[in-house]
């Protein structure tokens, strides 16, 4: 099949590249002219895992293109994906205005160029109910042409080949027959490998992935909130998510303490839901909450951090604070929302100076800007953030070693070597990824979230 993409982002890219590895020829637009010249030449704009070589494969085939030229993009298309950002606006909402100026402009292409054929335009942004029919607005003369679709994205970055390459469901909100048949075809490979697909009107698709985020961020807040008080009682968080997790109503997974959820998609999504419920006359209550312990749970790891270097060097002015991780999950580099960020922040305000490393985020580039705007931010020198080479150097020197992120690089270190290159032998860990008692028989004062 024919498939346009607008918008090479995480979502756009990841659909681009397995479209195209399930055989269909696939055109991929940004605005961005510089994203457009590395993709081409195969260099890649994000990590994730797998991705370059689905990339590097399809482009050599010639089944994935990149262009800045709209109108080569949408060129007999038969699908259109809409994957550009909704980022937050300043009161929480969605701010939709890439997604209509998208549409605004395949409009304005369709109108010069006009197709031969219909074509399914589906967006797979994420968005309040009733956008879909604001964007069918948009496309208003042009209805007998146009089929409009949501399509949902649900791939999770640091896994997002493997999402989309074996979904678990594919969600497909339409009000035509045509748009159904065509989505059906076009995601037959999936569901014949086992994907469930729902097909349902198009409100229904677009607040499905709200409250898919809304429910996945709600088992992060209240993990969290859970450790915070196993932690004040001497409890056993790690064994407490063992014993709940192994009750079916509740399932074991993503019931992972640490310093909260980051990301581009979970902190905008509670906060949007809170809007799209107001909008409807409804105080999202849960949803003031969940976004309420995760705004505070990076904070109060700052201070735990903090209080522990405080009781034995009387304070962290001037002292190095070694920092393993940024970005905001394990193998992405995506910087946004990063929890990380926010534990840096209160350190350098504190007074500490911080050697930070992360072995994805710094290789991509999207390390070093999150990180200067911190530090601007504080007006604080540049040199009180030292970015490092490895792991080692991170803490060469240092008083002691802060994780925030739970990156594969990080989970079986060289423990002898930490001890001895730190000045003490403290690691605070905001990721839980050692056992407490196997640290403590190392000769570490070893301390993570919930637990002894
Ligand atoms: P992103 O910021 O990584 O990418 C968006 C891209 O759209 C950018 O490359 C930008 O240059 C481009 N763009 C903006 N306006 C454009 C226009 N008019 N025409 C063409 N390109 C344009 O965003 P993302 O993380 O891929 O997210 C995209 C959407 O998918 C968001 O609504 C997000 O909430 C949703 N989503 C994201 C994820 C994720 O893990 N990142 C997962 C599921 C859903």
């Amino acid at each position: 099949m024919k498939v346009s993409i607008i918008g090479a982002g995480y979502v756009g890219l990841v659909t681009a590249a397995c479209l195209s590895e399930k055989g269909n020829d696939v055109k991929v637009y940004d605005i961005s002219k510089d994203k457009i010249n590395r993709l081409s030449k195969g260099k890649m704009t994000i990590h994730e895992p797998g991705l370059e070589g689905l990339v590097k494969t399809n482009l050599a085939e010639s089944r994935l293109r990149f262009t800045t030229e709209l109108g080569q993009s949408l060129d007999d298309s038969e699908v259109i994906f809409l994957a550009v950002g909704t980022p937050p606006s300043g009161d929480g909402s969605a701010d939709l205005t890439f997604l209509y100026k998208a549409a605004e402009s395949i409009k304005n292409e369709l109108i010069t160029n006009p197709m031969k054929k219909p074509v399914v335009v589906a967006t797979k942004s994420t968005v309040p109910p009733k956008t879909g029919q604001y964007i069918k607005g948009i496309f208003g003369g042009l209805n007998d042409k146009i089929f409009y679709a949501s399509v949902p994205e649900f791939l999770a970055e640091g896994t997002a080949v493997e999402n989309f390459m074996h979904p678990n469901r594919i969600v497909v909100g339409v009000d035509s027959d045509y748009a159904k048949s065509v989505l059906k075809d076009l995601f037959r490979p999936f569901t014949a490998g086992g994907a469930q697909l729902f097909s349902c009107d198009i409100e229904t698709a677009e607040l499905s992935k709200y409250a898919s985020n809304y429910l996945l961020a709600s088992r992060i807040s209240a993990m969290n909130e859970l450790a915070r008080i196993s932690g004040a009682f001497g409890a056993d968080i790690g064994m407490i998510r063992k014993i709940v997790g192994s009750d079916e109503r509740i399932g074991s997974k993503f019931l992972f303490p640490g310093i909260g959820y980051g990301g581009s998609c979970f902190p905008k999504d509670v906060k949007a839901l809170q809007s799209i419920a107001k909008s409807g006359g409804i105080d999202a209550i849960i949803a003031k909450a969940i976004d309420e312990v995760n705004e505070n749970q990076p904070l109060y790891f700052a201070n735990l951090v903090a209080n522990l270097f405080n009781d034995e060097r009387y304070g962290l002015k001037d002292i190095t604070i070694g920092m393993w991780g940024l970005s905001f999950k394990n193998g992405s580099d995506d910087m946004r929302e990063s929890r990380a960020l926010v534990v840096l922040k209160e350190l350098l305000r504190k007074g500490a100076k911080v050697r930070v490393y992360d072995p994805i985020a710094m290789k991509m580039g999207t390390a070093q800007p999150a990180v200067r705007n911190v530090v601007q931010e504080l007006g604080l020198n540049e040199n009180m953030v030292i970015f490092a080479e490895g792991i080692y150097d991170a803490i060469t020197p240092a008083y002691g070693l802060v994780i925030c992120t739970d990156h594969d690089a990080f989970k079986s270190p060289d423990f002898e070597r930490i001890k001895s290159l730190m000045c003490a032998p403290l690691i605070v860990d905001g990721r839980n990824l050692y056992e407490p008692e196997k640290m403590e028989k190392k000769g570490f004062r070893y301390f993570s979230i919930g637990r002894k």
